[in-house]
């Protein structure tokens, strides 16, 4: 069976790709830079399901192919869950991880120690031609600590405090995907996907 990923990001699809074959998924996985025709429809929903239904269901329709798409993000509590679905450009449009650490860390400086809870999220939506579709969440607890740490990961993980004392970018990319949001996610999806290679292919 096969799967269209809802990114362009060659290194997600590949990612995709070993998890099903280290699952024994008969499951082949393409992107969308296979599909040089389609247009993404805006990503302008309120929340991170939102946003996962709207990539997903779309290019399942468009494409008449059973779609995963995700969304994720940092949510912050003492900033009422900012920067949430606004996560890559919270420091504003074209600015880079850098910036937005910049400003998070700004915008932290005077919560105090035990209050600096956070969680980054991962929801997954899988989307059918006939419109069908379900979504997940998968998430991992933190705090926002004070000074960067580390130097693996991408975006808030140099300033992201695991409950163990790491800093989530001093993870290995394996260590990551054990306790990451993305990886929490994935695995609540994988049933599905199991099921999914069962069912007639009519029914999608
Ligand atoms: P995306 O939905 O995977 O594109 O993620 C959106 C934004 O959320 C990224 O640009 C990062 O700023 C942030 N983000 C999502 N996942 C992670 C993570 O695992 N570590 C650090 N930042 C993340």
């Amino acid at each position: 069976m096969k799967i269209v990923l809802a990114t362009t990001n060659a290194g997600k699809v590949r990612e995709l790709s070993d998890m099903m074959s280290k699952a024994n998924l008969d499951i082949t996985v393409s992107g969308l830079m296979d599909y040089p025709d389609y247009r993404a429809p805006e990503e302008n929903g309120a929340t991170f399901d939102e946003n996962a239904r709207i990539k997903a269901v779309t290019a399942a329709e468009t494409l008449g192919e059973v779609v995963l798409a995700d969304d994720s993000g940092l949510c912050v509590d003492a900033l009422y869950g900012a920067p949430g679905v606004l996560s890559a450009r919270f420091a504003g449009e074209g600015h880079d991880d850098d910036a937005n650490i910049e400003k998070l860390l700004e915008r932290m400086k005077d919560v105090p120690d035990g209050k600096r809870q956070a969680r980054f999220v991962c929801s997954l939506c899988l989307a059918f031609p006939n419109g069908g579709f379900f979504v997940v969440e998968g998430d991992c607890p933190g705090t926002i600590a004070r000074e960067r740490r580390g130097n693996n990961g991408f975006g808030y993980d140099p300033v992201f405090l695991l409950p163990d004392g790491r800093m989530m970018a001093e993870l290995s990319g394996t260590e990551k995907n054990l306790i990451s949001h993305r990886g929490a996610a994935y695995k609540l999806v994988m049933p599905q996907l199991r099921a999914l290679l069962k069912a007639p292919k009519q029914t999608l």
